[in-house]
């Protein structure tokens, strides 16, 4: 593992915490720096929205005492309505005698900025002006009422542009506890984040150690997000994928020892045999001495066997391919299974009406042949019997059937049977088997894009087949001449 790579746990944490300092910062800025410019800000707005509600009120005359004190009171400011000769209409005071408008210190602004606005073109003039009994900014606002050349009246509006330290302390508090909330919240999800994220990780992780020391019966469990049970069921299928070569390899090992154990242990014996008791006696040794052989081609066969398919699958081998009559050559193999026809009572029927030409490697089709033949001999049942037929499907493509009459082969086997190193059964057999004939059978035809495939009852016997590509040169005859 790359030593700079940082666990979940940790990304998440930075993660979180950059995220809640942003929140933090965001918090401490908008309400703490700047409270007072928006408050400021509110304030003067609230004043125009209020001049303009008074004016609306006053020109349209329908102004009660109690409404006017209400919103001067909602709205914490200080009013005074003057008419034309500048007596007092109508007054609210905030600050019981402290309001810029209403204290003797302030009557002096207030003449002052009447006047300013009588100048002005709109008739209204405002400004901030600090109030000197508590040294506030405030925001003074005239407006004339009435014609400005003849006017009716005027309104005062005072109000304070800082917001009490009383609202800024509650503020300040408020955010410190939630920023401490913030903080403890934060850490405590980004924690248990981490957890979530890291529990199905760690158990597949758990898992996989298991597997790697070579147990694929193993269960990868991801449930809680999508993408970790995905990742489980990849692993899963993957363990069992890894499970089932580790099984066939082992088979494979377990076959071939047995296989070459058993030659191997006739040829010594009868080597044995050769040195001390049949050395001397002519027939007796000849006997044992074509034991000795046959047992060697058994050995060499599966050797051979092992090679060929390796070579195979590997595509090392190239094809020779040239142009056969393989109707001639079903029977030419025929020929040499005469030996289990006479001694053991085997029976073949052969079926070939048409004499048909291909073009293959005769000497992998020969195996083809030679393969499904011995199958079928080795698994046919009780009565010995074998079927060999061609048929002539159309004229470019003859179909070989190799049926035999033995149990057959289970359904959910059949799909298998063709899979390098399968054997459904560990029984002995007529001809040696080494469970990679139908693998080496498969990857011939597949090389010669032929057809291929197998039908099969329980209990009446299995059909081999394939199909191959060529032509119809005419009737078959026994002497092996196809005429037209
Ligand atoms: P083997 O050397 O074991 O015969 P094959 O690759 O030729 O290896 O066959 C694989 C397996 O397929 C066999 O072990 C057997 O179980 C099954 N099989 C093949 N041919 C037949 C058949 N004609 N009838 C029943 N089972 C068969």
């Amino acid at each position: 593992m790359k030593k700079n790579l940082k666990s979940i746990r940790t990304t998440v944490w930075i993660y979180f915490a950059i995220f809640i300092s942003s929140i933090l910062f965001l918090l401490w800025f908008s309400f703490g720096i700047s409270l007072e410019s928006t408050y400021k800000r509110t304030k003067i707005q609230n004043i125009f929205d209020i001049a303009g509600y008074i004016l609306t009120g006053w020109s349209a005359d329908e102004f009660t005492v109690e409404n006017l004190d209400r919103i001067a009171y909602d709205n914490n400011m200080c009013v005074l309505i003057q008419d034309a000769y500048g007596n007092t209409v109508y007054s609210y005071d905030m600050m019981a005698n402290n309001c810029l408008i209403h204290s003797t210190a302030g009557i002096q602004q207030l003449y002052k900025h009447r006047a300013e606005a009588l100048k002005s073109s709109t008739g209204i003039h405002y400004t901030e002006v600090k109030n000197p009994r508590f040294n506030h900014n405030t925001m003074l606002f005239v407006m004339v009422l009435g014609e400005m050349e003849d006017p009716s009246g005027y309104i005062f509006l005072n109000t304070s542009l800082e917001p009490l330290d009383s609202t800024k302390d509650i503020i300040n508090i408020q955010i410190f506890w939630i920023s401490v909330m913030l903080l403890v919240l934060g850490i405590g999800i980004s924690y248990f984040l981490a957890r979530l994220i890291e529990t199905p990780i760690g158990r597949i992780t758990k898992s996989a150690k298991v597997m790697g020391q070579g147990d694929y019966t193993v269960q990868f469990d991801g449930r809680g997000y999508t993408e970790t049970e995905l990742l489980a069921d990849t692993l899963n299928h993957a363990a069992e994928e890894i499970s089932k070569v580790d099984t066939l390899q082992r088979d494979l090992v377990a076959n071939i020892s047995h296989d070459l154990r058993t030659p191997l242990t006739m040829v010594k014996a009868y080597a044995e045999m050769i040195r001390d008791l049949s050395g001397d006696n002519p027939v007796k040794r000849e006997e044992h001495v074509n034991i000795i052989i046959e047992e060697s081609d058994r050995l060499a066969a599966l050797v051979n066997d092992i090679l060929d398919l390796s070579k195979l699958e590997s595509g090392a081998t190239r094809m020779e391919k040239s142009t056969f009559s393989i109707t001639r050559k079903i029977h030419e193999i025929m020929g040499r299974y005469t030996l289990l026809v006479e001694q053991k009572g085997y029976s073949f029927h052969l079926s070939t009406e048409k004499d048909f030409e291909i073009e293959a490697d005769v000497i992998k089709i020969e195996q083809v042949l030679y393969n499904l033949i011995n199958n079928a001999v080795n698994y046919t049942g009780e009565n010995k019997t074998v079927y060999i037929t061609q048929l002539i499907k159309d004229e470019t493509t003859a179909r070989i059937e190799i049926t035999d009459t033995g149990k057959g082969i289970e359904p959910e086997l059949l799909p298998l049977i063709f899979d390098r190193y399968y054997r459904a059964e560990k029984s002995r057999r007529e001809v040696i088997g080494t469970g990679l004939g139908l693998s080496i059978v498969k990857q011939i035809l597949k090389q010669h894009n032929f057809k291929f495939g197998v039908r099969s009852e329980l209990n009446v016997g299995s059909t081999f087949w394939f199909e191959v590509k060529g032509k119809v040169t005419g009737d078959y005859n026994e002497e092996g001449q196809g005429d037209d």
